[in-house]
């Protein structure tokens, strides 16, 4: 439920109203708005019912929201998030940030390279994942707790923050000693306990969309996470499951406008997954960008043809060089103003 009050609204009628909230055993959150403060209401698991409110003095209007996220959404926090991972600043007004590595970490000097040949290229961070979600058991299931101290090691050489998968609720501890933000993958996108898990941890978090979810399952999860107590939470869309198999997901780009309407959450978009094809990532991620997306998460191997895991949609450290040359030609066609100001956000 969203209260609106009216622009007249003394201090001591917001006052009263949340007071009027907190005594139905629910939580207030007053929302300052140019002309007008609202107030969230929190806390309810289904329809509130607003009869002890809705005659107080200086409310307009009473919204009851029933879509199942509240906190993630715009109706209660219009203010567009940025999300801050070790100095990388992303969100809306920053540059668009490069996320770039491995599909998984297979070694030292696998990780250390494609570290390097990133940062060079001019990535903003680290991706590799040492806790594999694989469709089979009989493939490389990831080096685990070793695979994150190699990145660890990786982002050290490197001075590229790191962003890394967590798969159980029980490795969330572990993954956040290593990692600078915590990736739930499409897979995992309704763990629960998990969700509520990172909801406690104390690092952000890039919540990948489940390959046949919709909008609202998507932001229900990252309200989990909210709800639990972590406000860092960057959605990335990576492809949807639909009737075509040429391309091993549909990249669904609308997504991108839409979540920006729909929620004060970054928006990243990651074309590897989605398409599944070296030869589609360039231009996908040159569209994503043209839709607005927050950052792009890219796969990239020193050798593709010897990956163990997803190396038809790998990009070469080449492939990936000159992919950076072009976004950087894009971001500063799109905003010139954020270039100028050396990728700091100007929103
Ligand atoms: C990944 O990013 O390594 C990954 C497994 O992606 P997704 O969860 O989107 O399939
Ligand atoms: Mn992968």
């Amino acid at each position: 439920m969203l209260i609106v009050m009216s622009h007249k609204a003394t201090k001591e009628q917001l006052d009263a109203v949340v007071k009027a909230v907190e005594a139905m055993g629910l939580r207030a959150a007053p929302i300052p708005g140019s002309e007008r403060v609202a107030v969230g209401v929190l806390g309810n698991e289904g329809y509130v019912d607003d009869l002890t409110i809705r005659d107080l003095p200086g409310i307009q209007e009473i919204i009851h929201v029933s879509k199942p996220y509240k906190m993630v959404s715009r109706d209660f926090h219009p203010q567009r998030s940025v999300v801050e991972v070790c100095g990388v600043r992303i969100g809306e007004g920053c540059r668009p940030v490069v996320a770039a590595g491995p599909c998984a970490v297979e070694g030292e000097e696998q990780i250390v390279a494609t570290a390097l040949a990133v940062k060079a290229a001019g990535a903003d961070l680290l991706r590799g994942g040492a806790f594999k979600p694989r469709t089979g058991p009989h493939t490389f299931q990831g080096l685990r707790e070793e695979g994150l101290r190699l990145l660890a090691l990786a982002a050290k050489e490197s001075g590229l923050p790191v962003v890394t998968e967590v798969m159980s609720p029980d490795h969330v501890e572990v993954v956040a000693a290593y990692a600078d933000l915590l990736q739930v993958g499409a897979r995992n996108m309704q763990n629960f306990d998990l969700l509520k898990e990172l909801g406690k941890a104390h690092k952000p978090v890039l919540l990948k969309r489940g390959m046949s979810a919709t909008i609202e399952e998507f932001l229900a999860s990252a309200e989990y996470i909210l709800a639990g107590g972590n406000p860092d939470v960057i959605l990335c869309e990576r492809g949807i499951r639909t009737f075509e198999t040429a391309t091993r997901n549909t990249l669904d780009l609308s997504v991108v406008p839409l979540i920006k309407e729909l929620s004060h959450l970054p928006i990243m978009v990651d074309p590897s997954h989605a398409t599944g094809r070296r030869s589609l990532v360039p231009p996908m991620t040159r569209a994503a960008l043209v839709a607005g997306a927050h950052g792009i998460l890219i796969e990239v191997h020193p050798e593709p043809e010897k990956a163990l895991s997803d190396g038809p949609q790998s990009l070469t450290f080449q492939g990936f060089a000159a992919l950076m040359d072009d976004v950087r030609k894009l971001n500063s066609f799109l905003s010139p103003d954020r270039e100028r100001q050396g990728g700091e956000c100007c929103g």
